[in-house]
């Protein structure tokens, strides 16, 4: 018999399924204390069980490709944080050894400890960290008790599921979305949690709060998940599938409007030109820039070819990659970055960095390059031998200063004049440009650009520079906020600048991508825009609908602002 079960929208569309229930790990706890003899081994046992975890943490993030790559694995990275967390781990051990607990009733009161602090929270978006907390103890429970959790959850690959849980860990999503999982019901969760956030950016429809789902439904029920609406329904009707129908039928159409928009120009409601770049690093991105009417790479992160390994990548490889890359757009600009890693990143690169207390402040980017010509130099002839295939331009990043720019300018020199020698043909004139993603350079822009061929300004760093918020830390939330008026001015002080010097200026942060922003950044005179292939066509599709004219009218005001919401009401009069 039909029944509707209703929840909280956490991404938004429809999905038919059948129900695959993942009930919770619900662990025997054993409460005989341990005897004396017994702690050691006990602890061991915790241990092994912790490097179990981060284990399924680490094959989880190699698993992943792409953007995803980047969006997932931070949230696998708090993950892996919370699972070394010096409190939580100290914190069993003495559970273990003072208190005499076995390893599993230890883990269950310590979850029980950190779900009660977050549960206190006033602040919805930190009372949803709890269900990291979940996630992280459940995947260490699990590991104690020797059920392969990971393989549990590939049972549930099959093609045409729903997935029917407490709630699901982001990394787990991913996988699971891509073996055919076609939608979530969560009984618990939030909307402000990674896994919904997510969710929204793979467009998988997810309910939260559907309470009593995993009573309710049994393996195999058919369930249509109606996210439109907030509710699961359970054996739908003929009429439910109508309506499911109807929405598939107007997703398509939707979709098929969207595809248009491929071999469309992209220009303003009132006729200006504007262009749009792709973010790229895989090659399967770089079809997709040609086959969607990009203008080319804006940004080609060449930090792949250095993670997970543990030699550098020589010249050749390099090369290789690189020529691939311009052969791949035909003709079109590919802007390659050079290495942007640091001492957070540095592991399994070969790269041996010494940590540092402050790696996103410390020796990254282009202090790194600087600091190790030969690896900058094999990189830089790697890229000017790539060059004779296509139109190229090198982007420098983290750059602070304009010396910055200059020594890597005379490097690349010094570079060509011995690719020349060796008897490669190298072109007589490069592009090389400056990354604006740390403040110093946006304010002293005009120097940057005496020594620039172009700029592309990074707002996911210089956002969180400029707001002294930390981009990985979820807990700051709301801080991150790229409409903070002192980012804008700045934004607007960098794209000015740019146009009065004649030289490109682009964006190629995430708000590049967001059709959310590209009135905004249309009013700021922002005429270049880079971003995930997978943003290019609503991104056109957006700015279409702008009337440049009349948002740049607004730009004064905006810059004036006082606060985000005064920019946002602004922006709805335009
Ligand atoms: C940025 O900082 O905005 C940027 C595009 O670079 P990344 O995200 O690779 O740091
Ligand atoms: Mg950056």
């Amino acid at each position: 018999m039909r029944r509707v079960l209703p929840g909280v929208t956490a991404a938004s569309g429809m999905a038919l399924g059948r129900a695959r229930l993942e009930q919770p790990a619900r662990f025997t706890i054993d409460p005989t204390p341990l005897a004396e003899n017994e702690i050691e081994a006990e602890i061991a046992r915790l241990e092994r069980a912790l490097d179990t975890a981060q284990t399924e943490l680490t094959e989880l993030r190699g698993k992943l490709h792409g953007a995803l790559a980047r969006e997932v694995g931070e949230f696998i990275d708090a993950h892996s944080l919370l699972l070394h967390d010096a409190e939580l781990i100290n914190g069993l051990r003495d559970l273990i050894r003072k208190g005499r607990y076995r390893a599993g009733a230890a883990l269950k009161m310590q979850r029980d400890r950190l779900v009660a602090v977050f549960d206190a929270m006033d602040d919805p978006y930190f009372r949803s960290r709890r269900e990291d907390v979940d996630h992280v103890i459940a995947r260490v429970q699990s590991a104690l008790a020797r059920q392969a959790s990971s393989e549990e959850r590939k049972l549930a690959s099959r093609v045409g599921e729903i997935l029917v849980t407490e709630s699901i860990a982001p990394g787990e999503l991913a996988h699971l979305s891509g073996h055919g999982v076609l939608g979530v019901v969560a009984t618990g969760g939030s909307t402000y949690s990674h896994s919904a956030i997510l969710a929204r950016s793979m467009r998988l429809p997810m309910l939260v709060g559907v309470r009593d789902a995993l009573t309710d439904l049994r393996d195999g029920d058919l369930v249509l998940i109606d996210a439109e609406r907030g509710e699961a329904v359970v054996h739908p009707t003929a009429q439910d599938l109508t309506r499911y129908r109807n929405w598939q039928r107007d997703t398509a159409r939707e979709g098929k409007r969207l595809a248009r928009l491929a071999r469309a120009p992209t220009q303003t409601a009132d006729g200006c030109e504007l262009r749009l770049y792709v973010n790229a690093e895989l090659p399967g991105e770089i079809t997709q820039a040609r086959a969607l009417g990009a203008s080319g790479i804006g940004l080609y992160r060449t930090e792949f070819l250095f993670l997970k390994r543990d030699r550098l990548p020589d010249e050749e490889e390099q090369f290789c990659a690189y020529r691939d890359a311009v052969l791949g757009m035909g003709g079109l600009p590919v802007t390659i970055r050079t290495l942007d890693l640091g001492a957070d990143k540095a592991d399994g690169t070969g790269l041996a960095l010494a940590a540092e207390p402050n790696p996103a402040l410390g020796v990254r980017g282009v202090r790194l390059s600087l600091r190790r010509p030969a690896i900058f130099a094999m990189q830089l002839r790697a890229i000017l031998r790539a060059a004779c295939y296509g139109p190229v331009r090198i982007l420098v990043p983290m750059v602070t200063d304009a010396g910055e720019l200059a020594a890597v300018r005379t490097l690349i020199e010094h570079c060509a004049r011995d690719l020349r020698t060796e008897g490669h043909e190298i072109p007589d004139q490069f592009e090389i440009g400056a990354m604006v993603e740390v403040p110093a350079a946006a304010i002293g822009v005009r120097a940057l650009l005496s020594v620039s061929d172009f700029l592309a300004i990074g707002t996911n760093d210089l956002a969180q520079y400029v707001l002294a918020t930390d981009r990985n830390n979820d807990s700051l939330g709301q801080l991150y906020d790229p409409l903070h008026p002192a980012l804008l001015r700045l934004l607007a002080r960098v794209i000015r600048a740019g146009a009065r010097a004649n030289k490109p200026v682009s964006l190629c942060g995430e708000i590049g991508g967001d059709p959310r922003f590209a009135p905004l950044l249309v009013a700021l005179g922002l005429t270049d825009f880079s971003m995930h292939p997978g943003r290019i066509l609503n991104m056109r599709d957006a700015l279409a609908r702008c009337n440049r004219n009349a948002l740049r009218a607004l730009a004064p005001e905006l810059l004036k602002a006082k606060s985000r919401e005064e920019v946002a009401e602004l922006l709805k009069t335009a």
